[in-house]
């Protein structure tokens, strides 16, 4: 029986240790941890990579969503428009400013919000949109900001799945994170860039709000003991951006090692005859889906699959088990279930399946062979 992880971040690190190891030393020499070079230059290249003028580097994922809704002035009593299926985080960060998540139901295809309910969602209160380009696809963002543009409203992208994913329009690539006031990148250890440890980083072009989330970080001071504002302590330290400067050198050959595993998986399922059982993930025309999570729909028993298939040292997961609106902690919000029928389905059907770089072909055709076990073809 073989053992295959969803990620394997042990091989991984075999493949670039000596890099690593000596940009840790190096750190470790320098005895500067907190906000030096490294993080400077990790910045200024995550930005750039990323098609806008500032990073801004944070102490994780979770914080940069915190940060941006509290740098475009989310209050008590705003409203902020987002989706139900996602990670815990994306609406945490919209509750904990006391502000009420306002959720539109997913789009089938790609997981995202509803292109098309977030206009009727608004009202005189909504204060930002905070869409998730899930798994590695993004949300129309030529649509959206559109919607957005017409009534003035902004958008803070949640692309903590999404690092350097992209849509083509004409000629213009827009990646994830640019194109909103804010993106927001997380670099978790099994996100696509992932430390050793937390962290994350803001991504903007604008200015302003690059030199106001640079004080929310470190307090609300630009001057060491001077605060302008009431800020928290976020900021991503030096061994993890030095960690993922030797890392950023490989991510676009990971990443599109990535995407040769999905489609050998499409081919391989098509080929066991498995569509009826398994949907594969689309490609949307015009995306660049960077596959953090290859998710597929199981049409029947996918509990019952989930348990085969670990059982038989394939791991794999639900993301998400149960939507946010009808997590207990959002019981005060009053949603109810069947509000958001989609993300419901989604919730009972799908399940991601190993992939990563370093995952072999024999370990694919192993998973599907599985997966063919299962419903007996
Ligand atoms: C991982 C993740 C986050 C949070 O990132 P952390 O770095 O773990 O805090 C937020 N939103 C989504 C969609 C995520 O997947």
């Amino acid at each position: 029986m073989k053992n295959i992880p969803l990620l394997n971040l042990k091989a991984q690190y075999e493949s670039i240790k000596e890099e690593i190891n000596a940009a840790v030393m190096d750190v470790l020499e320098s005895q500067q941890f907190i906000l030096g070079d490294n993080v400077k230059e990790l910045e200024r290249a995550v930005a750039k990579k990323s098609g806008v003028r500032y990073g801004i580097g944070v102490a994780s994922g979770s914080d940069a969503l915190l940060l941006s809704l509290m740098a475009i002035g989310v209050k008590e009593g705003d409203e902020v428009i987002t989706t139900p299926f996602t990670f815990f985080a994306t609406v945490g960060s919209i509750v904990r400013l006391k502000a009420k998540p306002v959720f539109v139901d997913i789009d089938s295809v790609d997981f995202n919000m509803l292109l098309k309910d977030v206009e009727s969602s608004m009202t005189e209160r909504t204060k930002a949109i905070l869409p998730v380009h899930l798994y590695g696809q993004m949300i129309d963002m030529c649509e959206l900001k559109e919607i957005a543009d017409r009534h003035g409203i902004a958008i803070v992208e949640d692309a903590a799945q999404a690092i350097f994913a992209y849509q083509q329009t004409g000629d213009s690539k827009i990646i994830a994170g640019s194109a909103g006031m804010t993106g927001c990148i997380s670099f978790f250890p099994s996100k696509n860039l992932g430390a050793y440890g937390d962290g994350g980083m803001i991504v903007t072009n604008d200015e302003k709000l690059a030199e106001l989330l640079m004080q929310l970080r470190v307090h609300g001071s630009s001057k060491q003991y001077y605060h302008k504002y009431v800020g928290i302590n976020s900021r991503l330290d030096e061994l993890q951006a030095a960690i993922l400067g030797v890392k950023l050198k490989h991510i676009d050959k990971w990443i599109e090692a990535r995407r040769e595993k999905a489609d050998n998986y499409r081919k391989l399922m098509r080929e066991k005859g498995l569509d009826e059982f398994v949907e594969c993930p689309k490609e949307k025309e015009g995306f660049y889906h960077t596959y953090h999570q290859f998710t597929v729909r199981v049409k029947r028993n996918r509990d019952a699959l989930m348990k085969y298939l670990n059982e038989n040292g394939v791991s794999c997961r639900v993301y998400y088990p149960l939507p946010l609106h009808l997590q207990e902690s959002f019981a005060s919000l009053g949603y109810k279930k069947g509000q958001f029928p989609n993300a419901e389905k989604a919730s009972d059907e799908v399940l991601s399946i190993p992939v990563y770089p370093e995952l072999s072909f024999g370990e694919q055709e192993y998973i599907v062979n599985k997966i063919g076990g299962f419903y007996g073809v």
